[in-house]
């Protein structure tokens, strides 16, 4: 199995993207995220101020009912024995106002003189609740905590004393908000209706729940939450992020109604104020999308742009390996500094790569004192000739009395015999032939597509050639030959060379500085 090696331009692609696709995520995240915040700020406020506005209206409310109470407390004063005007009084105050579920008047004892609604059905009862006793004890117009009265009723008491001209107390008029039914919060605070969860409650100083669009939540104590904690604390207005019973986040601001102690709390949910800074962001990246597209093409084209020289110029070492790319290297397109630099490095090398191994090669088959091939081509050449059946001939030659040469005129002479010999070589055989030194003096000349008789010539026409003329010792030299054919002599090189070593061998026998054939030695056919 090939081994999966990463590609340059996959990594280049790769690392892109993945720096395009981090610059977009944050660069959204971090709008997103100042988006959230600014949305959030903005309906955080947004609540308070609309709280404020709601605890104003229900102060200035609440204010104007408890002077509309004192002054018919005057009116009520005049007429304290009357019982028939007393309940005139209670149902003009009970109509008038608007205000209250219930109007009672009572006295300095808590005893009820009248009522309206008369179906009551408390007139002549002593009021014990803590209310009405706070309320005689304080003489003041007062607006009490909620409380469960003898009706069984949950309600608010808001009363003011009654005075005689000459000052003296005889008792209070307070009207009721039943908190479980309807009453004029509803119409203070319940006006507005919203569709996306927001809403409105109201709790008192002690963080009891006085108003709330859910009823059933009416009179729950909620002072675990830390808005209701800050109304408790008595602070005037703020902000809140809270999370509500239902356990939904919530965006909060709360106000406080000074005259009776209550806190005003407008919320909405979190999700929804956030969803605005959500939609920016699938809108952001709906709009920007063709230029993600095009901007991810440029980036897939550069990379390609960029890796290519470099993946060709890998391609291309590979291949070197095998076969000579010095064309198809100077083809690669390089545009920038380092392919550029690699590419030159790589020719450079390459050329000189095979100038050495051109070299070596050479090294490999040739003799270097003579520059003949040596005895290893040689024999490699008459194989080759032989599996392809080609006949050939050799002449296996001998310089005779070399020993003398050397001894006569010194080594260095000796060598310069032996070159000047393959040259003489070189003069009378053809291209197609093959010169080889075959070791110390010993030379052989391979002929391809030759006789015997021919070779026989070859070596005769060099014979005569050195013998006529100057070697470099100022002499003449002479050699003996010995000649042998493929396939009419012998089958194999060994023996071909054995049979022409025989033939040289005969040749010095009969008195050197002669050519000796084979066949006409020893014919076998
Ligand atoms: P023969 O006629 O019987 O061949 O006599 P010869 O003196 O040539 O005898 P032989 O062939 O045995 O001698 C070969 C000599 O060639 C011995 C060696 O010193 C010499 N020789 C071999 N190689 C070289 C070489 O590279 N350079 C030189 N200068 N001499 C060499
Ligand atoms: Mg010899
Ligand atoms: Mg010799």
């Amino acid at each position: 199995m090939k081994k999966y090696h990463l590609k340059l331009q996959h990594l280049i692609i790769g690392v892109a993207i993945l720096a395009f696709l981090l610059t977009i995520a944050s660069s959204l995240w971090s709008s997103y995220r100042m988006n959230n915040q600014t949305l959030m700020d903005n309906t955080l406020e947004t609540n308070r101020v609309y709280a404020e506005k709601l605890a104003t209206t229900a102060n200035n409310y609440l204010t104007e009912t408890l002077q509309t109470l004192v002054y018919n407390s005057n009116t009520i004063a005049k007429y304290i024995d009357n019982e028939e005007r007393l309940n005139a009084e209670a149902d003009r105050l009970r109509m008038q106002t608007n205000t209250f579920n219930s109007i009672s008047i009572v006295d300095t004892k808590g005893k009820v003189l009248a009522t309206s609604p008369q179906t009551l059905e408390i007139k002549g009862k002593v009021l014990t609740s803590k209310a009405i006793k706070d309320a005689i004890r304080e003489k003041r117009p007062m607006i009490s905590d909620p409380y469960r009265a003898i009706t069984n009723r949950e309600l608010i008491y808001i009363s003011a004393p009654i005075f005689n001209k000459n000052g003296k107390y005889l008792g209070l008029v307070g009207g009721t908000i039943y908190l479980e039914e309807a009453n004029i919060l509803y119409e203070l605070l319940g006006k507005h209706f919203y569709d996306d969860g927001s809403y409105v409650y109201v709790v008192d100083r002690n963080g009891r729940i006085i108003y709330h669009e859910d009823r059933s939540r009416i009179n729950d104590v909620v002072t675990e939450n830390p808005i209701v904690q800050k109304i408790m604390n008595h602070d005037k207005s703020g902000v809140q992020r809270v999370t509500n019973s239902k356990g939904q986040d919530m965006l909060a601001g709360f106000s406080t109604v000074d005259t009776a102690g209550w806190g005003v709390v407008s919320q909405r949910p979190t999700e929804i104020s956030l969803q605005p800074a959500e939609n920016m962001v699938k809108e952001t990246l709906y709009v920007a999308l063709p230029l993600l597209i095009i901007t991810l093409a440029i980036i897939i084209w550069a990379a390609i742009r960029i890796s290519r020289p470099l993946q060709r110029l890998a391609e291309l070492t590979e291949s070197s390996m095998k076969k000579n790319e010095e064309k198809n290297l100077s083809a690669v397109s390089a545009w920038y500094y380092e392919v550029i630099q690699l590419k030159n490095a790589l020719i450079h090398s390459l050329s000189f790569l095979h100038q050495q191994v051109n070299f070596f090669m050479d090294q490999s088959t040739t003799d270097p004192l003579t520059g003949l091939t040596n005895r290893r081509t040689l024999t490699a050449k008459m194989d080759e000739l032989i599996n392809a059946k080609t006949p050939f001939s050799i002449i296996l030659m001998d310089i005779d009395h070399f020993k003398l040469v050397n001894d006569t005129y010194g080594h260095g002479v000796g060598d310069e015999v032996l070159q000047y010999l393959a040259y003489k070589m070189k003069t009378v055989t053809r291209a197609t032939d093959l010169c080889c030194r075959y070791g110390g003096e010993e030379f052989i000349v391979l002929l391809p597509n030759t006789t015997a008789q021919e070779a026989f010539e070859v070596a005769e026409i060099l014979r005569k050639n050195l013998e006529n003329t100057s070697s470099p010792t100022g002499k003449e030299i002479t050699i003996s030959s010995g000649v042998a054919e493929y396939p009419e002599t012998e089958y194999t090189a060994v023996k071909l060379i054995e049979q022409a070593d025989q033939c040289l061998y005969q040749a010095k026998e009969q008195g050197r500085n002669r050519v000796i054939m084979a066949n006409s030695l020893n014919p076998t056919r």
